[in-house]
C-alpha cells in the first residue's frame, strides 16, 4: 500500500507519519528529511538543496524526483511507503505515478491534512526539534518541560533554519501556489480523503488509520 500525506508545512504530516509508520509497517519517506540528512553528510545534493530550503523555495523537480526514485527502489520500501512532503508539484505527482506503475503499484490513498493559514504560521514558527533524537515540540502548543531541552533524551532543541517567520510565510505562499493544485488533481482521481488537522493529534491519527483500513487504538496491522 502506498500513501501520500498532503498538507501545508506545519499541518502535522511528519508527526502523523511517524505514528502511521509504527502502526502500518509502511516506510515513512520524507523528502525534507532526506535533504536535511544529505546536508548533514555534506553531500553535493545537500548543499544544492540548502540553497533552496533556506529561501523557502522548492528544490527543482528533477532533483527531488531522482532522490525519491532512488529511495523507494530500496528493499525496505517494497511493501509500501508513506510519502511525506512529496509530491509537491504536478510534475512530481506524475513522475511518482509512473515510477510506481513500473512496479505494478499505485497510490492507494491520499490523506489531506487541512489546517488554516494563521494556525500553520504559529505551528511552524514555534517548532523545535531535538538534535539528538529528533523528537519535535512547539513552544506555543507543546513545549518541552525545560526550555530548549528534550524531555525524552535531554538533547538540545533547535529551530530549523527555514522555520523563522519570514521564510515560513514564503513557504506557505509556495505551498498555496505550487502544491495546492494537487488537491484538485487527487480529488479527481477519487483517492483523497480530507482530515481536519486542527483536531487532537490522537484523533487525527485514528481517522487517518481508519482511512487506510486500520482500526483506531490497538488496531492489528492489516496493511
Ligand atoms: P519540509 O521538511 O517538507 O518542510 O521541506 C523542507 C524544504 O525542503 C522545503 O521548503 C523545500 O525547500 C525542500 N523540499 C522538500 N520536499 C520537497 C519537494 N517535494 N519538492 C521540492 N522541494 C522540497
Amino acid at each position: 500500500m502506498d500513501i501520500i500525506l498532503l498538507g501545508a508545512p506545519g499541518a502535522g504530516k511528519g508527526t502523523q507519519a511517524k505514528v502511521l509508520e509504527e502502526r502500518s509497517g509502511l516506510v515513512h519517506v520524507a523528502s525534507g528529511d532526506l535533504f536535511r540528512a544529505a546536508l548533514r553528510q555534506g553531500t553535493e545534493l545537500g548543499m544544492l538543496a540548502k540553497s533552496y530550503m533556506d529561501r523557502g523555495e522548492l528544490v527543482p523537480d528533477e532533483v527531488v524526483i531522482r532522490m525519491i526514485v532512488e529511495r523507494i527502489s530500496r528493499p525496505d520500501c517494497r511493501m509500501g511507503v508513506i510519502f511525506d512532503g512529496f509530491p509537491r508539484t504536478l510534475e512530481q505527482a506524475e513522475a511518482l505515478e509512473q515510477e510506481l506503475q513500473h512496479h505494478d503499484r499505485r497510490i492507494d490513498r491520499v490523506i489531506y491534512l487541512k489546517v488554516p493559514e494563521q494556525v500553520l504560521l504559529r505551528r511552524i514558527a514555534g517548532r523545535q526539534t531535538c538534535k539528538t533524537c529528533g523528537a519535535t515540540y512547539n513552544i506555543y502548543y507543546f513545549p518541552s518541560k525545560r526550555p530548549d531541552i528534550c524531555d525524552l533524551c535531554r538533547g538540545k532543541l533547535y529551530q530549523r533554519n527555514d522555520d523563522n517567520l519570514e521564510t515560513a510565510r514564503h513557504r506557505l505562499e509556495v505551498y498555496f501556489s505550487q502544491t495546492m493544485p494537487l488537491i484538485e488533481y487527487y480529488t479527481q482521481q477519487n483517492s483523497m480523503v480530507e482530515v481536519d488537522g486542527q483536531r487532537e493529534i490522537s484523533l487525527v491519527t485514528d481517522i487517518m488509520l481508519q482511512s487506510i483500513g486500520i482500526n483506531g487504538d490497538n488496531a492489528e496491522k492489516q496493511v
